[in-house]
């Protein structure tokens, strides 16, 4: 493919409001787009590659994973261009965000957080860095901004004082923050205090009911008792300071059924590779009881709720897998999260904006991808059907585009599946020692 050439006789997203656009084509030079103009608006002698019909999207975007290499060819192969890692050891995420942001890499590009900042020894594994003190926050967030992630991560088991100087150190740096809470931090106080943007509903249970969660209740249990005044009162707080919501609706219906047997019925488990299958056995499928079921049921409920509230109050809300945990594969488990932010109220194409233009603005790489203009990165992702009229249409993917290249997705899925037949854990260690 030459370097300078039109898709032509396709649709194309032009955003919320002007939806898909025919009649245009799209004008890319390298990795950029030109124009979006008439094809007589063309240069006369220039290449085209006639898309015969289908739909170009902006490359889709995955706010919440945690990488590994493996996971590259899955991604593109599922439209997505831009990821986000949001917890993983500081090295080798360097390393890999170096790689997936050359201009002729076969990966997404990335935007990376670390290690998570968290206050629990027990937990302080290869993607945590363990904050004790206030004191240690700060250091800590002095450390990775000096050695160059984009955006601070907070953990689950920071206590309060210690959260708010990492909050108020990474403003004194203008790094934006996220957080996953849990019973010691509860999200109306963390977002008064300053925080950017709230891991799977995290910390939101825990703002309805926050005597009961500071006295240890399970958010499970708080979440199953709505409490609709101090739910509205957290959603006007949302609002109002301009928090982004990165739900994760999937990891949490995953979790409440992760001992279900169908799971193991899915093909896509051919690009499971063992080490992963392996560990998602490993874990308490064993505690699929009666009482499990229950307890989930009552939580995903009024999860529910809660998130149909945020869409019809228009809280932004931005699409993440949380892959590879529990039975969540990269790159197709942004499709399952797209299906249930429908599921949930959203319109097709507002799920899409969650994964296009508002991902991009909350990773701050709104000006170079999530949406289709001159002069932004040509990544995209180009497909059969219409996805603003029926989301699954999004998976029926024809070709990505990444940076100008075109990209067939059939033997990236090949590639994917032949290391998923062949990774033994020994020789393909996890980088992450995540979970
Ligand atoms: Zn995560």
């Amino acid at each position: 493919m030459s370097s300078e050439y039109a898709l032509t006789g396709g649709r194309i997203f032009l955003g919320k409001d002007q939806g898909l656009q025919s009649d245009l084509a799209l004008h890319i030079k390298g990795d950029k787009i030109v124009s979006v103009c008439p094809p007589a608006a063309l240069p006369a002698d220039i290449a085209c590659v006639d898309v015969q019909h289908r739909a170009i999207f902006p490359g889709l975007i995955d706010v919440h994973l945690h990488s590994e290499d493996w996971h590259a060819p899955l991604l593109l192969a599922n439209g997505i261009t831009t990821v986000r890692d949001v917890g993983c050891a500081l090295h080798p995420i360097l390393d890999r965000r170096a790689r997936w942001n050359q201009d002729d890499a076969l990966a997404p590009r990335m935007v990376c957080c670390g290690p998570l900042l968290d206050g629990n020894p027990a937990g302080h594994i290869k993607m945590l860095h363990l904050v004790r003190t206030p004191e240690e926050g700060r250091a800590e967030v002095d450390s990775l901004v000096a050695a160059g992630v984009d955006q601070i991560k907070l953990y689950a088991w920071l206590d309060w004082l210690s959260f708010q100087a990492i909050l108020d150190q990474a403003q004194q740096h203008h790094k934006f923050t996220l957080a996953h809470m849990m019973n010691l931090v509860d999200a109306t106080s963390a977002i008064n205090a300053g925080l950017n943007e709230i891991e799977h509903c995290s910390g939101c249970a825990e703002a309805m009911h926050p005597q009961r969660a500071l006295a240890g209740e399970a958010w499970r249990k708080l979440f199953a008792e709505i409490d609709y005044d101090r739910m509205h009162r957290l959603i006007d707080a949302l609002l109002e300071k301009d928090v982004w919501m990165a739900v994760t609706r999937i990891i949490w219906f995953k979790a409440s059924n992760e001992g279900d047997p169908r799971h193991w019925d899915s093909p896509n488990l051919r690009y499971a590779p063992r080490p992963t299958q392996d560990w998602w056995k490993s874990r308490k499928s064993e505690q699929y009881t009666r009482e499990f079921r229950l307890d989930w049921s009552r939580a995903w409920g009024g999860m529910q709720i809660f998130i149909a509230h945020l869409i019809e109050r228009g809280v932004k809300i931005i699409a993440g897998s949380d892959a590879p945990f529990i039975h969540v594969l990269p790159g197709f488990g942004l499709h399952e999260e797209l299906q249930l932010l429908v599921d949930a109220g959203m319109t097709p194409t507002e799920a899409i904006m969650a994964a296009t233009a508002s991902a991009s603005q909350a990773l701050q790489v709104d000006k170079q991808v999530g949406s289709i203009a001159p002069d932004k990165l040509a990544d995209l992702v180009i497909v059969d059907g219409d996805p603003t009229q029926d989301i699954r249409y999004m998976q029926r993917i024809w070709r990505v585009v990444r940076g100008g290249s075109i990209l067939d997705p059939a033997p990236l899925l090949d590639q994917a599946a032949a290391y998923a037949a062949t990774a033994q854990l020994g020789s393909e260690r996890r980088v992450n020692d995540i979970y």
